[in-house]
């Protein structure tokens, strides 16, 4: 089992900027999401829409400041669970938590901060028969691995950026490539239109439109996958069949671990940002107080006060100064 300082639940923008303000503190961080990458809401729902509200950048890209937030608290070496969703957190010991994801990870800290903004991002499925049972085998609805891809027939459905996306990058290593859209426009950037289209021309994808696909069939794991389309029903072998129709937000598993809930947000007193359980904290937009804004600036603020406290949990009996980053710098504080 994995050991930290501090467990962070969330990736997303307050996520990563509190790795930095831990890690000026010499606390060590491990962020756990459910998505394949991190940047929460900036990069699943809007990476390429300017932010004129962060201080110091007149504007900003969502998915710019998602990478410069990367790189900021690469110095501190956070470790990262992607992909999986944080499911289970229970007390060990009289002040370690332990932390268990969907896929059996575990994570033991002393400090728990959960910035899991607007709840886990879960994937809008289709309604097909027998879905769930593919699930994992075959099935999957976001790509963590794509290596995992190389050489086999796959067969991705939607209409928007991330099916357009993930078909250009798998066009280059699958054996077979299918994209089935329920319409004949798509949703996402113009750009990754034109070049599915491309590779459509060119025969290394094979582009269905106007179709849906209606069931899936295997034995123990997808083997092939029938399409509806305009013209008749047809049956395509297929290893893996991704649908990505976009993904919604829920509070999942958060509402389910004893802290006080209010409006699907977690009640925290403002003096540092701590939960009604001792060593659990709420960070960013998951959190709910009186005057609360959801606002990247004030999860930033939220994060930075919320390690000082952190910092005295974990060792009640040391001192801690503060200093100015341009005193210690960033590499001598490691
Ligand atoms: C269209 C749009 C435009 C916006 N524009 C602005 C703007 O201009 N300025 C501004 O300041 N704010 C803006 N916001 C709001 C801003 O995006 C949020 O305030 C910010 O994303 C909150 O960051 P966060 O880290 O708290 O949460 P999020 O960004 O929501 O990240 C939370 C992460 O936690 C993960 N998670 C949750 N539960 C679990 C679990 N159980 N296990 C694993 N992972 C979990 C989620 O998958 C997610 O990745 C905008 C929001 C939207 C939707």
């Amino acid at each position: 089992m994995t050991r930290t300082d501090i467990i962070i639940v969330g990736a997303g923008p307050v996520g990563l900027f509190t790795v930095f303000e831990a890690g000026l503190l010499k606390l060590k961080c491990h962020l756990v999401d459910v998505l394949g990458q991190p940047g929460g809401q900036l990069t699943e729902i809007y990476p390429k829409k300017p932010i004129y509200d962060i201080p110091g950048y007149p504007s900003v890209l969502a998915s710019e400041l998602v990478d410069n937030l990367m790189k900021q608290i690469e110095p501190f070496n956070p470790e990262f669970t992607l992909g999986e969703k944080a499911e289970k957190i229970e007390k060990i010991e009289d002040s370690l938590f332990k932390l268990t994801t969907d896929q059996g990870t575990e994570i033991c800290a002393p400090v728990i901060a959960i910035a899991g903004g607007l709840g886990s991002f879960e994937p809008r499925k289709p309604p097909l028969e027998n879905l769930e049972k593919y699930e994992g085998k075959g099935v999957d609805y976001i790509v963590k691995d794509p290596e995992k891809y190389r050489d086999r027939d796959i067969v991705i459905a939607g209409g928007g950026d991330s099916a357009l996306d993930w078909t250009i990058y798998l066009a280059e290593i699958a054996k077979s490539i299918k994209l089935i859209h329920r319409r004949s426009s798509f949703r996402g950037a113009i750009d990754s239109v034109e070049k599915v289209m491309e590779l459509a021309n060119s025969g290394k994808v094979d582009l269905i439109t106007n179709a849906q696909v209606t069931a899936i069939s295997g034995a123990n794991s997808v083997e092939s996958v029938t399409v509806e389309t305009s013209n008749g029903i047809v049956d395509f072998n297929a290893d893996y069949f991704i649908p990505l129709f976009g993904l919604t937000p829920k509070l999942g598993p958060i509402g389910e671990w004893g802290l006080e809930i209010e409006d699907n947000a977690i009640k925290v007193n403002t003096y540092d940002y701590s939960t009604n359980i001792p060593g659990i904290y709420a960070i960013g937009d998951i959190n709910t107080y009186p005057g609360k804004l959801k606002l990247i600036l004030c999860g930033f603020h939220e994060g930075t006060l919320m390690v000082q406290s952190a910092f005295k949990h974990i060792y009640p009996d040391q001192k801690l100064s503060f200093k100015y980053t341009t005193v210690t710098g960033i590499s001598g504080l490691e």
